[in-house]
């Protein structure tokens, strides 16, 4: 994986003249210097290789059929009306204790169950559940991952990983060795996204999820549970990353009436996804 991950990042190099483009979800110029296929086949390798790193600590994946059944539901619907309906969009459930989701590029999304534990878990309902995906597809079409490497982002990563791993060694818990482990891992192999990233997954995502039908509140619901938990370790990457949680919940708030008037929109059209 490492070697050929290290292959794109020296084509990207090579290719000098980096290409300035207009975003086909915001309508900004931003630099990407990869085509949208490169974004499909990274995204392939990177899960592949999550699912064998994953597999080799005994983690169940994608065994909950009622589960998988489910987010595809959501992943479907909200993809159907996101800006790049066509990739090739795949979720994939890890069964651990691990309180996060992510997105690798090109349509790639994992979720573990952690996500909605009874106790520990930070998702209470299937439109909360709609609203973290949500924020995954958003970086998904607005490209975030190859964006950020095309931005020379992945070395910073290494030592983010590292630094997070040593603070969290200490602790006897499994579920936390884990997610160390697996935020070394991703750290390696994909780069983090930056905190403007995380405000245009945001607001990109509530929009999505209240298009496809889903309640929009419970996009700020989330942001206020995790604000409310503060700095809890359990809370690993998308929960504890830049933007405060209260900022996230305040500013989605801002865009909730533009992403009401669509959630009623869908809500009364009979033909929504
Ligand atoms: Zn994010």
């Amino acid at each position: 994986m490492k070697a050929r991950w290290l292959g794109f990042v020296s084509i990207a190099l090579l290719a000098l003249v980096s290409c300035s483009t207009v975003d086909p979800v915001t309508g900004k110029r931003v630099q990407n210097m990869y085509l949208i296929q490169d974004d499909v086949q990274m995204g392939r390798e990177v899960m592949a290789d999550t699912v064998a790193a994953m597999r080799k600590e005994g983690v169940r994946i994608n065994k909950d059929a009622e589960q998988v059944a489910k987010l595809q539901t959501i992943v479907r619907r909200i993809t159907t009306v996101s800006h790049m309906p066509d990739l090739p969009y795949q979720v994939t459930l890890f069964e651990t204790n691990i309180v996060n989701a992510f997105a690798a590029p090109g349509g790639q999304m994992g979720v573990f169950t952690g996500l909605y534990h009874p106790e520990m878990g930070l998702v209470k309902d299937d439109d909360e559940l709609a609203a973290v995906i949500a924020h995954e597809i958003a970086h998904v079409t607005c490209r975030h991952t190859t964006e950020a490497l095309t931005r020379g982002m992945p070395l910073q990563l290494v030592l983010l990983g590292a630094s997070i791993y040593a603070e969290s060694k200490g602790k006897q818990d499994l579920a936390m060795g884990l997610a160390a482990g697996f935020l070394v891992y991703q750290g390696l192999v994909l780069p983090k996204f930056s905190r403007a990233d995380e405000s245009e997954a945001d607001s990109v995502g509530l929009m999505y999820m209240a298009k496809a039908g889903y309640d929009p509140n419970a996009a700020i619901r989330i942001w206020e549970r995790a604000a409310a938990r503060g700095k809890d370790p359990k809370l690993f990457a998308m929960f504890s990353s830049h933007p405060t949680d209260s900022a996230r919940a305040s500013a989605l708030r801002k865009l909730l009436p533009k992403a009401l008037a669509e959630y009623e929109r869908a809500r009364d059209n009979p033909s929504r996804p």
